[in-house]
């Protein structure tokens, strides 16, 4: 019977965490029974660990089934600096390198085996035959989204895990995902027989990450403003077009800094040496369209931009997952503005499907309405994936943003009066355009009386941008919400006359407010501010030691761990023990070095 201490001590002894956290403890407790389960955790959210320990806990063989050769090779990696023994088998080795492997799970060293599903369950079945003369714990299935066509990375050889049960019977599979709608869901659990196992479900929140938006109206000066405040660190900044990734990465290095753009126009070597590069912190800034990001598990991304509107939240959702996976803190910006909302919707168009068209489309303006909100950034993600946040978050602009009201009444009398005249039937932004005087198509001139408010410029938000700015999160989270809607609070606008006292409808300014943050959250560990050329002398440090063991440097020495480093100053081996991710191996290996590097600034 296991032990709760044996749990601890062995995650000290090989990762050097004090503790596992809160959504990882049931999870291991279930695949400590022996059960199956399916774990839905948001990137960062420390999925791997889920099947990781328990595998040192156990006698046998874990196998993980994983999509990409990238991904399983930095698991592999890390888990091999750590002391435990791992290995993945993919089709490039030759019969004597995967001889080799099988001799360790034969001496019964070996823990972890990851593996592709083509190459588990190919036609030949020479390699499954073997495996199921080994004794097998566990089955972790990573990314287990990949076997429905309802998930947005369908991979078909996933389907074939189907018979994970027939060949393997009894041992119990553990799903994990990152992919959380119910369809998707639904398909895993079918098709890897769940039904009976454990579900657990857990919050889509990155309390980690800073969400924010600008409109864009210098875009280049407002990067490299953002950027400034991240000197060396890494991040990756998302343009629509490959021409657009050039220019700003142009700008960038310009500016000093290590950027590169990345997209499908390159050849597949120059992508793999710029993300190698990325990886290994000899580019800082990545600049990409979407098809950057799926493969790495870079761990230390500090932030994302947009420079245009993505095509929907799910989208942004998983491109701004890819800061912070560590847990520090992160940012992501967004900037839009422009023509974005008119150029994307064109994208949203499918040719002979009007259904689907309209599915893009209110997608689309739902991220418009992410943009354009001031309501807590985080509470209109959360709601858009069906979770309910209590408090604002304190941890975005709106949050940190009093806005300053102003009586606006008679112009949103005038708006309220336009949009009954077209008889309820337009959007917002085409409503604005014509209160501004542009004159629209011909019906519209028909309607009479239309008091247009010339004077004010986009920029200047009038009181129907700020109609919309203070929609609660529920409505702008409704997927069919698609035109100007009467409400409540609109109706006794339209009836009475301006002036003071004449309704509720109010004019907003942003004015920055000392930042408050969620009292009822778990605050992302916080980064003190290390002695500065300290750090730099142990990532220098990390960096040739991840050299010499060909394994990226955030691998040897974590965002976390380095600042824990540089503030507790440990001073012998020993002290290394109580510091952020140095379990017994690393300090073994690396312990050292790091006490070198801290010492050599001392003196
Ligand atoms: P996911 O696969 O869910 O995206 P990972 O398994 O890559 O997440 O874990 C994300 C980060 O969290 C990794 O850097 C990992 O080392 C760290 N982590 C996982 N579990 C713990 C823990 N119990 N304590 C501290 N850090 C952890
Ligand atoms: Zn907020």
């Amino acid at each position: 019977m296991l032990h709760a201490q044996d749990t601890l001590t062995c995650l000290n002894h090989y990762w050097g965490y004090p503790d596992l956290r809160p959504a990882q403890k049931p999870v291991i407790a279930e695949v400590m029974q022996g059960n199956s389960a399916l774990v839905i955790m948001p990137t960062g959210g420390g999925k791997s660990m889920c099947y990781q320990l328990p595998a040192m806990l156990r006698s046998g063989l874990t196998l993980v089934i994983s999509p990409l050769i990238a991904l399983m090779k930095d698991q592999v990696d890390d888990l091999r600096l750590k002391g435990i023994d791992a290995a993945y088998l993919n089709s490039s080795q030759s019969t004597g390198e995967s001889n080799l492997i099988f001799n360790a799970i034969g001496d019964g060293k070996m823990k972890l085996l990851y593996i592709a599903p083509e190459r588990l369950m190919s036609l030949k079945g020479a390699l499954l035959e073997r495996l199921k003369t080994i004794k097998i714990d566990m089955i972790a299935v990573d990314e287990a989204h990949c076997i429905s066509s309802w998930g947005h990375d369908f991979r078909p050889a996933y389907t074939k895990l189907k018979d994970l049960s027939e060949h393997f019977p009894g041992v119990p599979v553990l799903a994990l995902t990152a992919t959380a709608d119910d369809a998707t869901k639904r398909d895993i659990i079918r098709q890897l027989g769940l039904e009976n196992a454990a579900l657990f479900e857990n919050s889509f929140d990155r309390p980690e990450i800073h969400y924010s938006a600008q409109a864009r109206t210098d875009e280049v000066t407002q990067l490299l403003a953002f950027v400034e405040q991240h000197a060396s660190e890494s991040g990756i900044v998302y343009c629509l077009s490959r021409k657009r990734t050039q220019e700003m990465a142009d700008h960038l290095k310009a500016a000093g800094y290590k950027a590169e753009c990345y997209h499908a126009g390159l050849s597949s070597q120059e992508r793999m040496e710029r993300q190698e590069q990325f990886i290994r912190d000899e580019i800082n800034i990545m600049v990409a369209t979407i098809a950057f990001g799926m493969g790495i598990d870079k761990n230390n991304v500090r932030y994302v931009v947009h420079m245009n509107l993505p095509k929907n939240i799910e989208g942004y959702y998983q491109e701004t997952g890819r800061a912070g996976r560590d847990g520090l803190d992160s940012k992501a910006l967004l900037l839009h503005g422009g023509g974005d909302f008119r150029t994307l919707s064109a994208h949203c168009e499918v040719d002979g499907n009007l259904d689907q068209s309209n599915v893009m489309l209110g997608k689309l303006r739902r991220m418009q309405d992410f943009a354009d909100s001031r309501v807590c950034r985080r509470k209109i993600l959360l709601q858009y994936f069906g979770e309910e946040l209590q408090e604002d978050c304190g941890n975005c602009d709106n949050c940190e943003t009093t806005f300053e009201e102003h009586d606006g009444t008679e112009d949103a009398q005038k708006l309220l009066s336009t949009v009954a005249r077209l008889e309820w039937s337009y959007g917002l932004a085409h409503i604005v355009d014509i209160l501004r005087g542009s004159t629209g198509p011909k019906n519209h001139r028909s309607a009479k009386r239309i008091v247009h408010l010339r004077h004010r410029s986009r920029q200047k938000q009038t009181a129907l941008d700020e109609h919309r700015k203070g929609i609660d999160p529920a409505r702008l989270a409704d997927p069919n919400r698609r035109q100007v809607s009467r409400g409540r609070t609109q109706r006794p606008l339209l009836g009475s006359p301006p002036g003071p006292g004449a309704g509720h409808a109010h004019q907003v300014r942003r004015k920055p407010s000392p930042s408050k943050k969620r009292a009822n959250l778990k605050p992302p560990p916080s980064r003190p501010a290390p002695n500065t050329k300290r750090a730099f002398k142990s990532s220098r440090r990390a960096h040739q030691l991840a050299k010499a063991s060909n394994v990226p440097a955030y691998l040897v020495l974590s965002d976390r761990s380095l600042k824990e480093l540089c503030t507790a100053l440990p001073a012998t081996v020993a002290d290394l023990d109580s510091v952020h991710g140095f379990g017994k191996v690393k300090i073994a290996k690396f312990g050292l070095h790091f006490l070198d590097a801290l010492k050599e600034e001392a003196d």
